[in-house]
């Protein structure tokens, strides 16, 4: 499959200056900025207004929180009102922020401090989850191998091991909520595992020796299998080797939604309200000076266009957002744009299958929905298959550095039209040059080492971090949100904070990044 590549190195593309200027709602209202804005890259924006449409948000009914006034606690309209003691802020509705208020109120509630009631309040700036949880490819793949040896030589053994093992923790955790609340069929989640296919030998290489000092290293591995060019044909009529293991697929907005309903409704001492179509435009102290407080009763005045709130604690859940209101994350959290492309298939999901699939090196990713799940009409029409990648051909720059997600790449949009009828090539399964049903883009945070920065934000007592998921925050988000909600009711407590077994410490934002 000839494919011409720009820059594949991650660090050369870090180092790329290819700048696109997004249209930040900063533009557009004259809203007060952060007291750090002289130092916020100019390429640094809020999320803009006008995305391009994902199938995940934009099928009619699958966002009922995106920005109506719904039930007794959301509002989207009118001045922000929530009395003067908030106890934690979240910023952003995505798949962290909303794994972080599921959290909180169960450690709040398990903690039993004798305070009447907590309040915690999360500040969306467009609708509901349309960030990058809202926009991208549905995969819920826990990575069960891949890059061990260089985890282990940058962080040691066993953070190596933990930063699998906490995938491992998502992946379960999030399986086990949907399946115990019954939302399986709401979520469509799919438990169909993943293959990988290894486009050159180069490629299979790598894993396999990956594989064996994963084994080494402790990691169990009984569910991975290599498969042959011969298996593969045979299966899949796909000419290349690959290696299958256990993963899931699913709706990401609509598990984000219930699981924001649960917590607003878990624990009636703690009030949870929601405002999208709110941005955080600035963050100040309730000093006088813009120090950071110094002591339980300070608070941070958080402002947005419907008013300022006063919060004790802020949790910045921005993600590839998180330079604008933190600029001192903005060489260590990159904007990147990936894309999305919706296909109609030729076959049956029977000849299709319910896996997730990757090849390229991880650069595109797809799967097919379930069948008739797409249908408009009363004909059987057959599955759609999300397909995302195409990055590596983006042209100069790869896509960072811009937070717009209102525009398609043209050259992406052509790399991913040609991809599965050239990987299926004689099977019939797609048809060549058929154009997209739906195209969108969203936007990423990606960081040096592939790590999120999870914790307290240095020399702001109070505020904290769960950002920088790159094109893989299913498997991570959830747990990153457990450990930095853990941390902030320990503190609001004044208890000690211990940190679970399975969190590497090159997550969190005190280690040597
Ligand atoms: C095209 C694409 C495909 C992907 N595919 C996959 C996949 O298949 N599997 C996988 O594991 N990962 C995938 N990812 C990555 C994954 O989606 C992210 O890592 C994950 O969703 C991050 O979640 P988050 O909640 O941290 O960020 P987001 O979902 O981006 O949420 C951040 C929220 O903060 C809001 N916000 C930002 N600034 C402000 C502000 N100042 N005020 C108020 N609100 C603000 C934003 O509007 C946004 O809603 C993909 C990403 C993209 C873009």
């Amino acid at each position: 499959m000839p494919r011409r590549r720009f820059l594949v190195a991650y660090t050369l593309a870090l180092a790329s200056t290819g700048i696109v200027k997004g249209q930040g709602l900063d533009q557009q209202t004259p809203f007060p900025l952060s007291d750090q804005s002289h130092d916020r890259p100019s390429w640094s924006t809020l999320p803009i207004s006008n995305p391009t449409k994902s199938f995940w948000i934009d099928t009619p009914g699958s966002n009922p929180l995106a920005r109506e006034h719904h039930g007794i606690f959301e509002r989207s309209t009118g001045p922000l009102c929530f009395g003067d003691e908030i106890d934690v802020c979240v910023i952003g509705s995505g798949i962290t922020g909303i794994s972080a208020v599921y959290h909180l109120q169960r450690f709040f509630g398990a903690q039993g401090d004798g305070q009447d009631e907590r309040k915690v309040v999360v500040l969306e700036a467009r609708e509901f989850c349309s960030g990058a949880t809202g926009r991208n490819g549905g995969h819920l793949t826990r990575n069960p191998f891949n890059g061990y040896a260089t985890r282990e030589r940058l962080y040691g053994q066993e953070n190596a091991r933990k930063s699998y093992l906490l995938e491992d923790y998502v992946s379960s955790s999030i399986t086990d909520l949907i399946y115990s609340h019954g939302w399986s069929d709401t979520v469509d989640l799919v438990n169909g595992g993943h293959i990988t296919v290894f486009l050159d030998e180069e490629e299979e290489r790598h894993a396999l020796v990956d594989h064996q000092d994963a084994k080494e290293g402790g990691l169990k591995l009984k569910d991975v299998r290599f498969l042959d060019k011969q298996m593969m044909q045979n299966a899949y009529g796909i000419n290349h080797s690959g290696v299958f293991f256990p993963s899931y697929n699913l709706w990401p907005l609509k598990f984000v939604s219930n699981l924001y309903n649960l917590s607003a409704s878990a624990n009636p001492r703690v009030k949870v309200k929601l405002h999208t179509l709110t941005p955080v435009t600035a963050i100040s102290s309730s000093h006088s000076s813009s120090s950071a407080p110094s002591n339980q009763d300070t608070r941070w005045i958080v402002s947005t266009p419907r008013g300022n709130l006063s919060c004790k604690t802020v949790l910045h859940a921005t993600n590839a957002y998180s330079s604008f209101l933190l600029p001192q994350f903005s060489n260590r959290i990159i904007p990147t744009r990936g894309q999305m492309f919706v296909v109609r298939a030729k076959a049956s999901l029977e000849r299709l299958k319910r896996h997730s699939w990757d090849a390229n090196q991880g650069y595109e990713y797809w799967f097919a929905r379930p069948e008739g799940k797409d249908k408009h009409g009363k004909e059987y029409q057959p599955p759609l298959v999300l397909l995302g990648g195409g990055r590596d051909t983006a042209g100069p720059g790869l896509d960072q550095y811009t937070m717009d997600d209102s525009v398609l790449n043209e050259r992406v949009s052509k790399t991913l039209k040609e991809f599965l009828p050239n990987l299926y090539a004689g099977t019939g399964l797609f048809e060549e040059g058929r154009d997209a049903e739906m195209e969108w883009t969203g936007i990423m945070g990606y960081t040096h080492k592939g790590a999120p920065f999870v914790g307290p934000v240095e020399g702001l007592d109070g505020q904290y971090i769960a950002a920088g998921f790159t094109g893989h925050g299913m498997p991570r988000t959830y747990a990153a949100a457990e450990a930095v909600s853990g941390m902030i009711v320990a503190n609001l407590m004044g208890t000690e904070w211990k940190a679970p077994e399975w969190l590497p410490e090159h997550y969190l934002t005190n280690w040597r990044h």
